[in-house]
């Protein structure tokens, strides 16, 4: 049974209505955020610090118990190309990374071909992943992509999401924002917050975020100077990978065509920005 249905009749019908309510006047005075880089309008209720420190906090948790590779020439690579991504989004985004306190790791776990950016620039690089980002520049696409998840603001995005339902759920429209919302509010959306195993697991992120973060970190590994070509060629090695491939790179999100499809028409664009910044044709 849908929580909803335990409600009386009027009750739903007075949560419907707040409901509207929200949508029709907070939403546009405090909901809507434009992305940096595409300028689509994005519901987001979350303040940064709220995101910053959801994203430490989550970061944290997901890595206590991770064995981190902190020297040797996988972890020279890891880092040289995490300084490079992240100096080049802070170049191209400085309004959306003012805030942020860049962090990498790299995890020794060669069965898990992964790799995220948590709100606020908290980055995780498994070893497995290095098998398909076998290059700096492959490498860099994979860090520019997770990168721009967090810059786009895609975390706290798809808990704003979720806070509306559960506004919808609960009937608790009294404040939206988030320390305001009841424990189980809270609870519901964190767990759309899929950043670590205390929220449960890392949720893929909708079709429309991975379409942006692609975009969005195909431009940031260009302008570090890294050959945004070979974003098409790690995407042909994930697929190469087929069922080992994490959740961040299946499900809901484009399939390896779709994904290189649209890579080919971004790239005369970040081939410019390429060339702007030191790049070769
Ligand atoms: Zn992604």
């Amino acid at each position: 049974m849908a929580p909803n249905a335990l409600l009386p009749r009027n009750r739903r019908h007075v949560s419907l209505v707040l409901m509207a309510l929200v949508v029709a006047i907070f939403v546009p005075l405090t909901g809507c955020k434009t992305v940096a880089g595409t300028g689509r309008s994005q519901l987001n209720f979350m303040s940064t610090d709220e995101e910053m420190s959801l994203g430490r906090d989550a970061y944290q948790t997901e890595l206590a118990d991770a064995k981190l590779i902190t020297s040797g020439p996988q972890w020279e690579e890891v880092k040289a190309v995490c300084v490079r991504i992240t100096n080049a989004a802070n170049r191209m985004y400085p309004e959306a990374t003012a805030d942020f306190e860049w962090e990498y790791k790299l995890v020794d776990d060669p069965n898990t071909i992964n790799a995220w950016c948590l709100p606020g620039g908290k980055i995780a690089i498994y070893t497995g992943l290095l098998k398909a980002a076998d290059t700096p520049d492959r490498l860099a696409a994979v860090v520019g992509h997770e990168c721009a998840h967090a810059i786009a603001r895609h975390g706290g995005e798809r808990m704003s999401q979720n806070m509306a339902a559960q506004v919808v759920l609960t009937g608790a429209a009294a404040g939206l924002s988030f320390a305001e919302l009841s424990p189980a509010a809270q609870q519901g959306a964190m767990a759309a917050f899929g950043a670590g195993t205390q929220y449960g697991v890392l949720l893929p992120f909708s079709r429309t975020h991975e379409s942006e973060a692609d975009e969005i970190g195909l431009y940031v590994a260009a302008a570090a100077g890294y050959d945004p070509r070979q974003a098409i060629e790690l995407w042909k090695n994930m697929a190469a990978m087929g069922g080992e491939k994490p959740a961040e790179w299946m499900s809901t999100h484009p399939s390896d065509e779709t994904r290189i499809a649209r890579l080919t028409e971004l790239m005369p664009k970040a081939m410019k920005i390429y060339e702007e910044n030191g790049g070769k044709p």
